[in-house]
């Protein structure tokens, strides 16, 4: 648990100066910026973890993750999601630019932001948790995004970064505007009603969860 806290202190000493209050002005960012934004003050934070045990648990777990996305296609074919996916990635990056993870509330939020942070490498934009639909969220960076919205760390990319975007069985779909992406209803007398209230803007952004 000291480790834990000491992590999370860690990067919140390493914060930044971003500018947002609400989850909107966080997706109007996302949305509109035309390069990534600005790293934290005094550059990214370093990882505890050192990279000769961060690599080899990241191609450890890789081929689960394959296996993983292999059996939800493998169900998504054979029972259809309402919407369809169409359109296909612009690579402008701006899905990577924030990403919200739960707030390590929890021993297990707290595992599981460590875990993002020390072997996934993301890092906190800014610390201070923002209350969205009644929920605590953290708004993340990712250290493997490249100037030109490109990724470094493809191939080993975390399954977070392969889901996207989110087309759900029982939720609106999560797609950020431009990103050439689109969902299309299957059936055109389909009511999006049906799926509850209609999207609001965090429905756009990246949300992993635990
Ligand atoms: S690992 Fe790559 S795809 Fe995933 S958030 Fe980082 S830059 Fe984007």
């Amino acid at each position: 648990m000291l480790i834990l806290n000491r992590l999370k202190v860690r990067c919140q000493l390493s914060n930044t100066n971003q500018n947002w209050n609400t989850i909107e002005e966080v997706v109007d960012l996302a949305e509109n910026s035309t390069s990534p934004p600005p790293l934290p003050e005094g550059g990214l934070p370093r990882q505890k973890i050192p990279g000769w045990i961060r690599w080899p648990i990241r191609v450890l777990i890789l081929p689960f993750v394959i296996l993983d996305l292999a059996a939800q296609r493998v169900v998504r074919f054979f029972i259809k999601t309402p919407y369809k996916q169409t359109g296909g990635c612009t690579q402008r990056g701006n899905c990577c630019y924030y990403v919200l993870f739960p707030a390590p509330n929890s021993l297990v939020s707290k595992i599981f932001y460590v875990w993002n942070i020390e072997i996934n490498g993301f890092y906190a934009r800014d610390p201070k948790p923002l209350q969205v639909d009644g929920d605590q969220f953290i708004v993340m960076g990712c250290r493997y995004l490249k100037q030109d919205g490109s990724c470094s760390h493809y191939r080993l990319r975390p399954s977070i970064c392969r889901t996207w975007p989110q087309i759900e069985y029982f939720g609106h779909p999560r797609i950020l505007k431009g990103c050439g992406f689109k969902a299309t209803p299957r059936d055109p007398n389909f009511d999006p009603f049906s799926l509850g209230e209609p999207p609001k803007k965090t429905n756009k952004l990246n949300i992993i969860k635990e």
